[in-house]
């Protein structure tokens, strides 16, 4: 390694030595701290005792399902990102993974400058938020620049890529964002055609956030367009309640 600073810390699980070694090679090249584990019993270890930036996970491990991993690691407290490299290349296999909690996804085979260039996409979205937002909807209560989400007095967790989906919705609230718009401001350039990621994630948002994720209250969907973060409570539809 040179000697300049190292920038983040990521744990590389996969089990293909020639993969492995790529992935901890081109890492150790940009300058990343890199640990490699080989399955999902010693990824588990090694995220429990220290704390990493990104997690990039190979799907087909030898004793635990990736997904199954993805989906664990995601109920823990830590909130690495997740980059998932896999050989199903498929659109289906990259929503499935963006839903277990993925934050981005790479198919094999990939190139140096490819993985680098993802890597630091994902990084350098972590930089906190300078604009200091708090939002009392009833229910939620989102304090962005104290980093709070507080559903009914509860805090709730967001990954970082729902937590940078939904800080841009917030300060467009009221105004529709395309999937274009939400991808460059989120993802950066080059993902504004991956409009699966932004579903996928305002389909986990909801789902963390609104009463009822079928028929939200907050997060709106606009056909053809986009999403729209409505902050002014909604009248109380015809033979309803008012909430
Ligand atoms: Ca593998």
């Amino acid at each position: 390694m040179s000697g300049a600073a190292v920038r983040a810390s990521v744990l590389v699980v996969e089990d293909d030595p020639g993969t492995g070694r790529f992935l901890t090679d081109t890492l150790s090249g940009g300058n990343y701290r890199s640990v490699r584990v080989v399955d999902g019993r010693s990824a588990l270890d090694v995220l429990g005792q220290g704390h990493f930036d990104l997690v990039i996970l190979d799907l087909g491990l030898p004793d635990i399902d990736g997904m199954e991993l993805l989906r664990t690691i995601r109920e823990w407290d830590q909130m690495p990102l997740i980059l998932v490299v896999s050989a199903r290349g498929q659109e289906a296999d990259k929503v499935a993974a963006l839903r277990a909690g993925a934050d981005d996804y790479l198919a094999k085979p990939f190139g140096t400058q490819e993985l680098l260039a993802r890597v630091e996409a994902r990084l350098r979205r972590q930089e906190p938020d300078p604009i200091e937002v708090t939002l009392d909807l009833g229910d939620l209560r989102i304090e962005l620049g104290a980093n709070q989400i507080l559903l009914r007095g509860t805090p709730v967790r967001l990954t970082p890529m729902e937590k940078g989906v939904l800080q841009d919705l917030m300060r467009h609230r009221g105004r529709v964002r395309s999937h274009r718009e939400i991808l460059n401001a989120v993802w950066g350039p080059g993902f504004t055609s991956e409009h699966a990621y932004v579903r996928t994630i305002v389909q986990r948002l909801r789902a963390k956030l609104e009463p009822e994720p079928e028929d939200p209250e907050w997060i709106l969907t606009v056909p053809g367009v986009g999403y729209l973060f409505q902050s002014s409570p909604r009248l109380p539809r015809a033979g309803q309640p008012p909430r």
